[in-house]
């Protein structure tokens, strides 16, 4: 677990904020909500409520449920003055649901809690029973996550339809009668018609073209069909512009395209994170495509959507993480109390990496005979929440059996501890500030003999990071060999190991 704490600037805050009081149009929507609930819902589910969670009359639920889309619009408008007043700072302590740090975020979910028991309760229900028409469902359609992830863009599916469309070899000609493909191409195309105006006039021009290429009777169809809907992508390019994403990086994004649309993708990009910050293991970093069909980290719900609908869109509870970490983590129960949230911690000193020989079975001969552990930190006394929480994640997302798989890489640090003594280090310490004149650090030194990040302020820049910083940590480097910072049994059952596996280096 990595802590993101320092990847936070006031400029994603700025941009998140105005993106929901400017753009996401979800004051717009939960007011309407308020005026169409009754019609939205079945009347089987307003008594089923009723009767689960204890109240008494069918007006009783209603304002209970009222009450509170009022407070969330509230919410908004408190939101829109600070926008208005430049009220918006990465460090300041706001409480405002949409921009509230991690341990404000906490607090307003109790008050809510407290204070808003019908409504709580309904989402509670909707979430145990996962029913399909409810409350928690158009809440969390008003607050329009779907839309800010890209997921569920219309414009974006459209123009993914229009990039296969337009190459000849897409799995779509395969089908060889020729009425049969204009049918099924004019049927993809038409779906998008419901979905939004505009795509209904871009539409209905295409659909038009094809068909005129059906009543040509020509045997060779496709590149007539590739041709127009080429045309249309170029036109809908137009159109759509915004949809247009330009391939980018980080350090391009970073250079100054700082005016593109604000969105689950944007959000990553101006993160600049690289790895997972629950497991630390894989790469999350994100490509744009102009096609619309770029890759991205998974944006984790902390607090997940289908239990917490009102934090769908909080800025605090949107975690890039790798599709492994959110797979585990789905919807289950997570909160602030129990777990560690990575823009504020991550493991740093409650929990740390250890490489454990396996004593007494210890032959020297497999890599089998040790295990890498998680150890708690010893001084827990006054960390020890922190360090409960640690181990929770720990346990959540399953770190120690997932880090079994990282033996090879402690047993290139304890080699590389042994072969890299005190002589060896200063040498090459000598060597690089000769190479590159200019001085560098212990640390520097040690980031570079084992090829990752040490430093614990940058540790999502790449993956294992902590891994090695603990590892690193705990094998001593530039200490002589009598320093080695385990016990005297573990080190000689270390260069044994080491011997068994490459018998041509003389270690002893
Ligand atoms: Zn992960």
């Amino acid at each position: 677990m990595i802590n993101l704490k320092s990847l936070m600037t006031t400029q994603i805050i700025v941009r998140h904020a105005e993106y929901i009081v400017n753009i996401s149009e979800i004051e717009k929507k939960l007011k309407k909500l308020s005026s169409e609930f009754t019609s939205r819902v079945t009347k089987e589910y307003l008594s089923e409520m009723c009767e689960n969670i204890g109240v008494k009359s069918e007006e009783d639920l209603l304002e209970g449920l009222f009450i509170f889309i009022k407070k969330l619009i509230k919410e908004i408008k408190s939101l829109k003055k600070m926008v208005k007043m430049n009220q918006l700072s990465f460090n300041s302590d706001t409480d405002n649901i949409f921009i509230a740090p991690p341990h404000k975020l906490y607090e307003r979910v109790i008050e809510i809690e407290n204070n808003y028991g019908i409504a709580t309760n309904v989402i509670i229900y909707d979430h145990k029973k996962k029913i399909k028409n409810s409350f928690s469902k158009l809440l969390l359609d008003a607050f329009g996550y779907n839309k800010f992830s890209q997921k569920g863009n219309d414009v974006i599916k459209y123009i993914e339809l229009l990039t296969k469309l337009k190459s000849p070899n897409s799995s779509f000609y395969k089908v060889y009668n020729k009425s049969i493909l204009i049918n099924k191409i004019c049927n993809e195309i038409r779906r998008y018609n419901k979905i939004s105006d505009e795509l209904k006039f871009v539409n209905e021009e295409l659909i038009c073209e094809i068909q005129k290429v059906n009543k040509k009777l020509k045997a060779d169809i496709i590149n007539d069909v590739v041709e127009i809907i080429q045309n249309s992508y170029e036109q809908c390019k137009c159109t759509f512009n915004n949809a247009f994403l330009t391939t980018d990086t980080y350090s391009e994004f970073n250079k100054g395209k700082k005016n593109s649309k604000w969105n689950a993708y944007t959000l990553v990009m101006s993160l600049g994170i690289k790895s997972c910050p629950y497991c630390n293991r894989q790469y999350i970093t994100p490509v744009y495509r102009e096609e619309g069909c770029g890759v991205r980290a998974d944006l984790d719900h902390f607090y997940p959507k289908s239990r917490y609908p009102y934090l769908s869109m909080s800025l605090y509870n949107l975690i890039p993480c790798c599709k492994f970490c959110n797979s585990i983590k789905g919807d289950k129960e997570f909160n602030y109390k129990s777990y560690l949230h990575p823009y504020e911690h991550g493991f740093e000193d409650y929990l740390k990496f250890r490489y454990k020989p396996i004593k007494y079975l210890f032959t020297g001969s497999s890599k089998d005979e040790f295990k890498i552990v998680l150890e708690s930190s010893e001084e827990i006394d006054e960390k020890k929440e922190l360090v409960k929480k640690a181990e929770n994640n720990m346990e959540f997302f399953m770190i120690e059996p997932l880090y079994y798989y990282h033996k090879d890489e402690v047993m290139d640090l304890i080699k590389k501890r042994l072969i890299y003594n005190k002589a060896y280090c200063d040498e090459l310490k000598h060597r690089l500030e000769e190479t590159t004149g200019k001085p560098i650090t212990e640390k520097q030194l040690i980031e570079f003999i084992v090829s990752n990040i040490i430093d614990e302020d940058k540790l999502y820049e790449r993956t294992l990071s902590k891994l090695y910083k603990d590892i690193v940590d705990q094998l001593g480097f530039f200490k002589e060999d009598d320093d080695f910072k385990m016990t005297e049994n573990e080190c000689g059952a270390l260069k044994k190991l080491l011997i068994n596996l490459n018998s041509s280096v003389d270690l002893i």
